[in-house]
């Protein structure tokens, strides 16, 4: 209602913030299993990042591999949280289709459906075009629109477990990126280690069960830390993101019809980043709130 828009959030998720994820386990592990942190070249990004700074949802965090950084708190979570407070979220509804009737677009889901004035779906591009009618004018540019797989492993580890770097990136190798997560500022004691393969390893093993792929990483990212303790994991979880990075982005902050009521964004606009995905939905809430 900031701008005089009443707006109605729908997430297929039981908690907010999509691929910024946070997974909690038994034995006090808490992972970052999707963005791993935040960056920003863009002017309002950046005045949102020292918003939420001020507000306690997000901290600075450097080590060695990294540039500067934020990262949620506590978790990658705490973003999503801080900037959704106020709004009326229906979380754990998963849309199953947008259908216009009369002027308007209708929502559908498992239990229900509601009339709106406009439409904004922010879903990964590969994952829109089965929301909307067949043959719709958004599908050809949708499916220009390339994103790769990411599958990640995570790891609990007995207190007191030490890796030997914070985090460590190897876009050559089967693991390309490895991170003790529980290194970030404000993080729980317990030692949480996140690991992803690479594009070419997570298109390999895509189809594999989680648990299936998390066995085969394991030993990988245990050769990749020199370390055999890996294998006396408390907790060990595969997550497998389908659509985790962008590859062809559309080259344009948003997909919008003529009437100008529907709109479709996200980071798979303009590049593989958070930030990306800040600005398409910046760009959307503009075109909707001025009309520019
Ligand atoms: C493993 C991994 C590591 C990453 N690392 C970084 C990083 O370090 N830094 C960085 O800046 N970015 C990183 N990213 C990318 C970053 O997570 C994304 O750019 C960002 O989350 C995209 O936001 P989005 O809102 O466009 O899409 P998403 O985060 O995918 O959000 C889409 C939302 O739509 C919901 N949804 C989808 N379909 C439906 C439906 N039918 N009905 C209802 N809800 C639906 C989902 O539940 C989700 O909440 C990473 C991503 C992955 C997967």
């Amino acid at each position: 209602m900031q701008r005089g828009v009443d707006v109605v959030v729908f997430d297929k998720g039981r908690g907010l913030g999509g691929r910024m994820a946070t997974r909690r386990a038994d034995g006090g592990f808490q992972f970052d299993h999707g963005a791993q942190y935040l960056t920003s070249q863009i002017e309002g990004f950046c005045a949102m990042l020292t918003c939420a700074e001020s507000a306690g949802a997000v901290v600075r965090w450097q080590d060695d591999d990294i540039e500067a950084a934020y990262v949620g708190v506590p978790g990658m979570t705490g973003l999503a949280k801080y900037l959704g407070r106020g709004l009326n979220i229906r979380k754990e509804t998963r849309v199953d289709a947008i259908v216009q009737t009369n002027g308007r677009w209708k929502l559908i889901w498992e239990t229900g459906h509601e009339m709106f004035d406009r439409v904004v779906v922010t879903a990964p591009a590969p994952q829109i075009g089965a929301l909307l009618p067949d043959g719709h004018s958004f599908n050809a540019a949708l499916d220009r629109v390339m994103m790769d797989p990411c599958l990640t492993l995570m790891i609990g580890l007995p207190s007191g477990a030490k890796l030997p770097f914070v985090s460590r990136r190897a876009p050559d190798k089967d693991i390309s990126w490895i991170v003790c997560d529980s290194e970030k500022p404000q993080r729980p004691n317990a030692t949480c280690i996140v690991a992803q393969a690479s594009r070419d390893w997570s298109l390999r093993h895509l189809e594999l069960e989680r648990d299936v792929f998390a066995k085969l990483m394991l030993p990988l990212v245990s050769e990749a830390i020199g370390a055999d303790f890996i294998t006396d994991a408390a907790y060990v979880s595969g997550h497998k993101w389908r659509y985790a990075f962008v590859s062809q982005p559309l080259g344009q902050p948003f997909l919008m019809n003529a009437e100008q009521t529907l709109f479709a964004g996200g980071d798979w606009c303009l590049g593989a980043r958070a930030e990306d995905a800040w600005s398409s939905g910046d760009a959307i809430a503009q075109k909707i709130v001025t009309g520019m």
